[in-house]
């Protein structure tokens, strides 16, 4: 059998969106598979909407997903003269053909057809102009587009997601492949570029399903070997919408940005139509690449569930080597935004802050959400547990444990528990009475995981400092 060869070919005009990232995983996981190529091509034709900082932006959130080319990454807009070349041969071949109309010509078509309630299909009219009159626009130097002949009959091919799919070639409009100003247009370029790159699978958004007809009809003109197509499901929102970006994040850096690992990512994104045999939902990379099958992709489109994102997020959190959080979370945008730096504080403060954390993080960001109090003294205090906790019979009682505090030897969850525990035992107080203000005093919060943790963790320092301001302020 020939080697598979995918390739992931986006658009540089916007960021890499998630269903990219989806599609990108799929080609990704059947080439690893199949052990075949992947590989990746920018199509950045569009000179006025591909940004060079765009495809960047691509190519590290597909570096952040490990998804890696095994070619040198191929850039579209550099093989413009190839694309006008085969444009050409299609011409002479006469599978194509040069259509002189003028754009206010086609618009004026094109109104006559929303007019009518039927879809706009270019009327021919320069299919069958004589040679002479063509040779005289030519010597006239009028400008022309050149236009692919579409056959009769019907084009059917085998989508290896959605089985046998036809199209009537009647439906299809004789399509531009070169604009009047010699640019050729994406329908040409994916076409010969895949050719070039000697794709086997071309394996792409349902999206793209009614382009595939179209580039068919190509391969045939030009007596190219037809590669195979497997057209993936859409993804939607929980409320079967189009993803968009006003109701969920979609752009793969901001999940990025947001405290999700590039594993746990990829194994949701995965799992947008794909299930593998034993319907198992944490599925390390490895595994997946063992158990992809285009048999288990879905036709239908998939729902991008933000609470599954998170549960299979919190699960990598909790199995990876807190050592390897660290290093995340000392690169981590959210916490530099909110004026946490990291390299303040040691691997070891840093390491026993996420082992007592790790239980509760969807994010690698809830370490800030929920634990900012490790990095930075309180300011202000929980208004109701204020109320509710600072009272007057108890205040000149937690006044003189905080001393005794201050004097404490043995800084350790247990002796400290006792210590609270005797001390409120002879005041004839409850114990939680205290623990509300500790907890308070240190972290600014009524929750938080076992107040006499954190203070280890804090140390004895910290935990006096924090207790002496909230007693000056309070
Ligand atoms: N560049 C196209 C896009 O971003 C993809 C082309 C293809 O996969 O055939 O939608």
């Amino acid at each position: 059998m020939n080697e598979i060869r995918v390739r992931f070919a986006p658009s540089p005009t916007g960021f890499l969106h998630v269903g990219g990232a989806r599609t990108a995983i799929f080609n990704w996981l059947y080439a690893r598979n199949k052990n075949g190529k992947f590989l990746l091509r920018i199509e950045d034709t569009d000179p006025e909407r591909s940004k060079s900082e765009l495809s960047e932006q691509i190519i590290r959130s597909m570096n952040w997903l490990g998804m890696i080319a095994d070619e040198p990454i191929v850039y579209q807009a550099l093989n413009i003269e190839r694309h006008k070349q085969v444009a050409l041969m299609l011409l002479e071949s006469g599978n194509a053909y040069r259509a002189f109309e003028t754009a206010e010509e086609l618009e004026e078509q094109r109104k006559i057809a929303q007019r009518n309630k039927v879809p706009f299909k270019y009327n021919r009219a320069s299919l069958n102009l004589p040679e002479v009159t063509i040779k005289k626009y030519l010597a006239e130097g009028r400008p022309y587009a050149v236009r692919f002949r579409v056959p009769e009959g019907i084009t059917e091919f085998d989508d290896i997601v959605h089985g046998k799919t036809s199209f009537k070639n009647s439906d299809i409009d004789d399509f531009v492949i070169m604009r009047s100003d010699g640019s050729p247009v994406y329908m040409i370029a994916v076409v010969v570029d895949d050719y070039d790159m000697k794709i086997s699978h071309i394996i792409r958004g349902d999206d793209h399903l009614s382009n595939t007809p179209k580039q068919i009809l190509m391969y045939r003109a030009l007596g190219w070997n037809v590669p195979e197509f497997a057209h993936l499901p859409m993804i939607l929102d929980e409320e079967k919408k189009k993803l968009s970006k006003r109701r969920n994040p979609v752009s793969t850096e901001e999940y990025k940005d947001k405290g999700y690992l590039p594993e746990a990512l990829f194994n949701f994104l995965t799992l947008l139509g794909f299930a593998p045999e034993n319907n198992a939902e944490v599925v390390s990379k490895e595994e997946l690449i063992k158990l992809f099958t285009f048999e288990r992709v879905n036709k239908k489109s998939a729902v991008f569930d933000m609470k599954k994102l998170n549960w299979i997020n919190s699960e990598y959190i909790r199995n990876t080597d807190t050592n390897e959080l660290i290093v995340i979370a000392k690169g981590s945008k959210y916490l530099a935004e909110n004026g946490i730096d990291l390299s303040k504080f040691t691997d070891v403060y840093i390491s026993s802050v996420i082992m007592l954390m790790k239980e509760r993080l969807n994010t690698l960001n809830d370490l800030y959400d929920f634990g900012e109090y490790f990095f930075k003294d309180p300011e202000n205090y929980d208004e109701k547990g204020i109320v509710k906790y600072w009272v007057a019979e108890i205040k000149p009682l937690f006044r003189e444990f905080s001393k005794e505090l201050e004097n404490f030897k043995h800084w350790s969850l247990l002796e400290l528990e006792e210590k609270l525990r005797i001390f409120a035992e002879n005041r004839q107080i409850k114990a939680a009475q205290l623990i509300h203000l500790l907890r308070l005093s240190v972290t600014g919060k009524t929750v938080s995981p076992g107040i006499f943790e954190v203070i280890e963790i804090m140390g004895k320092d910290s935990t006096n400092r924090r207790i002496y301001n909230f007693l000056q302020k309070n």
